[in-house]
Formats: C-alpha cells, structure tokens, sequence
C-alpha cells in the first residue's frame, strides 16, 4: 500500500547529503520526472544544486522541498543508524524522515500517481528542490528564484513540505513565517578601578535599567496569524577573566527579534534607538535582517489544501506563522498562496528523527487529492 512512498523516502534516507551536499538525491528525483515528460533545468551554483522542473500549462501549482539534512549530531544517542533507514515497530527512523526526504518522497510519488491517471491534466506542475535549505542557503531557492523572477515566472499555488504538524499529522498549516533580525550592541562606560566609581563609569550598571526595558518592549499585538513580536537576549558579556577590581570599559549584549509583518525592521530600529537614547546610552550597534516576514492569506489554494487535510485525516487544521524561517521567505512574492504543509515536526533535527509509516502514506494521499481538485 505505501510501497511507492516509502521506497523512495528510504532510498533518500540513505543518502547523508548532509547541507548543502545532495550527494545524488536530486538525481533520482530528475531521473523519475524525466519518465513523466517533466522540463528539466539544473541551476547548480558553487557547493549547491538545485533544479527546477516543469509539466503543463496554465495555472501553476509549484512543489518547493529541499534534499539536505542537518548532520545526526550526537551519534551514539541514534537508535538506529542516522543514514541507514531502518523501520522498527511502524516507524521509518532516519536523518531526514520528517525534515522533509518524505515529504519530498510524497510529493514524487502523488505527481507520478496523478499523471499516471491523468496524463493531458489542466495546469502546469512544478517543482523547485535545492540543496541548501538547512545551511547559508546562498545558492539555493533564492537563487533559483531571482532567475525565474527575470524569466517573469509566476506561480499561483505554491506548497512547501516543511513538517508543519505539531501534534497529530494534519493539525497545522503555515501560511507565513515571522522575519528575524539580529542585532549586535556594544555599550560604552568609562574603564576604572571600582574602589572609584566617581572616576569611571560603568557599562553594566548603565545597561541594567535599559536591558530590563528593552527584554519587556511590546512592539505589537499581534493579530490572527501571528503572536506578538518579540526580543530575546542571546549572549551579554563584559569585564574580563583575570580580575574583579575593575568596572569595564563597555557591555557587549546580542539579542534576535522575531517579528510580524505588522512592523517593518525600520520601526524597530527606530524604536531601539529611541530607548538607547531615553537612558542616555552610548554605543554602537549593527543590524542583520536574515528574514523579512511574509503572510499569505488563505485563499482558493489554502481551502483545497484545508479540504484535503480533512478529508485523509479528520482534523481540521489551524494556520500559524510560528517557528523558525523557511524558504518560503524568497518565493511568496511570486506566487498567489503560499502555503506549507508536511509531516509531524516534533523529531526534526533531533536523534532518532522518524516518520510514522501511515503519516506518509497519508501526506502522500493528501497531495494526490490536491492535484486532482486543482488539474483534473
Ligand atoms: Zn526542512
């Protein structure tokens, strides 16, 4: 029964095609979409590859996955081997089984299953896969899309298999991610001995009111799809090693924001400034957005894919913006939804990473059904 699904998840299971390596993975995908008259276009760039395969005309629904892993990290705590797939008691346990080889797998397979009964389908299918989602992703999906972006490409639908389920496969869709901005603080005191305070000045206890203040800022409220924005403090060192006598010159601090696309990386720039300037604070600082956020608003493709989650698991899903980035970030703009949609995430990255067989077997039959609303 899922024989098809599985094959193919172990097949690439196999392959430790650790970021950004493919090691063949993407290979085996071409050699099968070949089979089925798909374009094929390799964009490999550097130490990635990518490829972007297209069937069809017409409306387009876009299949976007990556074929690296993170690597297995504490080796001796695997039940099994990382990359040696290896199925125990109805579980498929393997690097890469949730994050997203099966959810890779389950889109093949599905489109393979659909042209087979459909062979002169509606609409055009597509699929955009690299090989650096996990690591800088420099020369992956970004890349790939400012090219199709010159071409005019636009796509209408598109379904990233990111495992998005919390809980229970088919609990939660993403229809947007939060934007990430770092930021890098250096405060500036006066260096002296602490027997002295009146001949110095002292970064920490300067920082210490502002800090509070800054961990407690409420940028915004929040909305339907996404929780608050907020700060964390990553790292705050100063002074040093050796002695306990001095007040240091200055306070280093390094905190992360995620944030909604109710605010722009300007309103928060200027609302951190502001406060730096309340306390009277002398520094300098540095900024580094890795992610701006996007919203896609449920519309025609995110029902059909709400439907469809229903229809193969009997729970209704809920759509969130929460978690870290996705590749979803360099693609929403030229397409009409974005939404993604994969198998439980509550393994990913971990040891012992593992896919509950029936799950692939569901998520493939959910994709299957998405076509078929879509192109039949
Ligand atoms: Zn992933």
């Amino acid at each position: 029964m899922y024989t098809e699904v599985l094959n193919l998840t172990k097949k690439l299971i196999d392959i430790p095609s650790i970021s950004p390596k493919d090691l063949g993975c993407q290979e085996i995908l071409i050699k099968r979409l070949k089979l089925l008259d798909f374009n094929i276009e390799r964009m490999n760039f550097k130490n990635t590859n990518n490829f972007w395969a297209w069937r069809g005309y017409g409306k387009t629904i876009t299949f976007l996955g990556h074929t690296d892993v993170v690597p297995e990290g504490d080796i001796f705590s695997w039940k099994t081997p990382p990359f040696i797939s290896t199925i125990s008691n109805g579980i498929l346990y393997g690097r890469g089984s949730v994050d997203m080889k099966g959810s890779i797998a389950a889109m093949l397979v599905a489109v393979e299953n659909f042209i087979k009964n459909n062979p002169n389908h509606k609409g055009r299918i597509s699929f955009l896969i690299t090989s650096d989602e996990e690591s800088t992703g420099k020369y992956g999906t970004k890349k790939v899309v400012s090219i199709l972006e010159k071409r005019g490409e636009k796509f209408n639908y598109c379904l990233i298999g990111e495992p998005t389920c919390e809980n229970i496969l088919g609990d939660c869709i993403k229809n947007g991610r939060r934007g990430s901005l770092s930021v890098d603080l250096t405060i500036y005191g006066v260096q002296g001995h602490v027997a002295y305070p009146n001949l110095a000045s002292n970064p920490i206890h300067l920082s210490a009111p502002f800090l509070v203040e800054l961990s407690n800022l409420s940028l915004d409220k929040g909305n339907n799809f996404f929780d608050p924005t907020i700060i964390q403090i990553s790292k705050i060192f100063s002074g040093n090693n050796y002695t306990t006598n001095m007040i240091p010159g200055e306070l280093k601090v390094f905190f992360n924001i995620r944030f909604s696309s109710l605010i722009t990386k300007k309103m928060i720039i200027n609302s951190i400034k502001c406060l730096l300037n309340k306390y009277s604070i002398r520094y300098s600082i540095s900024w580094i957005c890795h992610a701006k956020p996007f919203i896609s608003l449920p519309s025609t493709f995110c029902n059909i894919l709400s439907n469809c989650i229903y229809e193969c698991t009997h729970i209704i899903p809920t759509f969130k913006t929460n978690g870290g980035t996705s590749d979803g970030r360099f693609i929403f703009h030229l397409s009409d939804e974005t939404a993604e949609f994969g198998l439980l995430n509550s393994t990913i990255h971990k040891v012992n990473e593992c896919v509950n067989l029936i799950d692939l077997l569901k998520l493939k039959n959910i994709y299957f059904n998405i076509l078929n609303k879509l192109f039949l």
